[in-house]
C-alpha cells in the first residue's frame, strides 16, 4: 500500500467501510497523517496507463522519479522508484480521482474531463501538467444539420461517456437533450442511429475523420492536472515534488 496507507475521508476510516459514505467523502477531507518523527514517509504517486503515463513518466524524469521497472509492461500495479519514498500505483484513468481522494494515493494524474465527471471533490488541483492535450467535442455524422436542429430547438439524442460535462454544456446552451451513457466506442452512436451526436475527446480528430463525423462544437481544451489529496499537502515531502512536476512541467512548456 502507498504512503497513505489506505485512510479513509474521515479519522481512522476506510474506503468503503462502516457507514461513510460518499456524501460524507465530499464534506470531510482526510485526516492528517501523523508520522513519528524519523520515520521515512512513502508517497504514493496514482496513474494511468497509455496517454497519461507515457507523457508523465518524462515529467517524473526530470523531477528525478524513474520507475524501477516500465510500467507499461510490468504486471506490478505498485512500482518502487529510483526517488526513495515515492512510488508509483497504476489504476484506471477514471479511478485516479477516486484514489488520491480517499488518501489510497497521496497525489495523481488526471485529465481535466476526468475530474470534471468525478466532480474533484476532496482533490486540490495544484499544477496544470500541460500534457494529454486534447478537447473535449460535440460531433455528428458527415451532412447532418447541426445548426438547424440547433435553430429549431429540436430535441436531440447525445450519447457520451462524459454525462457531467455533456450536460452542463447543453443545459447552458438551452438545449433540449438526452443523454444515453456509453463506456466506449462513441463514434458508432450516429453511425448505428444511436444517437444524433457525441460528446467526446478529440485529439488529431483522425478517429472521427476514419468514421465519417465532424466536429460541430468545441466544449473545451483538456489537459491533465496533478491532484493531490488535502491531508498529503500537508506533508513536507510533498512541497518539493509538487514544485518538481511543476518546474518540470513548466520546462516542458517551453521547450
Ligand atoms: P484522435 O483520433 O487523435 O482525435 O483521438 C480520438 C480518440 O482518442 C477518441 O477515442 C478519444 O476518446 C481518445 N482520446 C484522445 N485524446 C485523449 C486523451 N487526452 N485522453 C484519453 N483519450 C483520448
Amino acid at each position: 500500500m502507498g504512503g497513505a496507507g489506505g485512510r479513509g475521508p474521515g479519522e481512522g476510516t476506510r474506503a468503503g467501510s462502516g457507514r461513510m459514505n460518499g456524501s460524507m467523502a465530499r464534506r470531510r477531507s482526510p485526516a492528517p497523517r501523523r508520522i513519528p518523527p524519523g520515520h521515512p514517509v512513502t508517497l504514493t504517486i496514482a496513474l494511468s496507463k497509455g496517454r497519461i503515463l507515457d507523457e508523465t513518466l518524462p515529467l517524473l524524469a526530470t523531477a528525478g522519479i524513474v520507475p524501477s521497472e516500465d510500467p507499461e509492461t510490468s504486471r506490478k500495479l505498485i512500482l518502487a522508484t529510483s526517488r526513495p519514498g515515492v512510488s508509483l500505483m497504476i489504476v484506471r484513468a477514471s479511478d485516479v480521482p477516486t484514489y488520491v481522494q480517499w488518501g489510497a494515493a497521496d497525489l495523481g494524474v488526471a485529465g481535466k474531463d476526468v475530474l470534471l465527471e468525478h466532480g474533484g471533490h476532496g482533490l486540490y488541483q495544484p499544477v496544470d501538467l500541460g500534457i494529454a492535450r486534447c478537447r473535449m467535442s460535440v460531433a455528428t455524422k458527415r451532412g447532418y444539420d447541426w445548426a438547424g436542429t440547433v435553430q429549431r430547438g429540436a430535441r436531440i439524442r447525445v450519447a457520451t461517456k462524459y454525462v457531467e460535462i455533456a450536460r452542463e454544456h447543453f443545459a447552458a446552451k438551452g438545449m433540449h437533450v438526452d443523454l444515453i451513457k456509453l463506456y466506449g466506442s462513441m463514434e458508432l452512436a450516429p453511425l448505428s442511429g444511436l444517437a444524433d451526436a457525441i460528446v467526446d475527446l478529440v485529439s488529431t480528430g483522425n478517429t472521427l475523420k476514419a468514421n465519417d463525423l465532424v466536429e460541430v462544437e468545441t466544449i473545451m481544451p483538456i489537459t491533465a492536472r496533478l491532484v493531490v489529496n488535502p491531508a498529503a499537502l500537508k506533508l513536507e515531502a510533498v512541497k518539493p515534488l509538487v514544485d518538481a512536476l511543476a518546474a518540470a512541467a513548466a520546462q516542458g512548456a517551453a521547450a
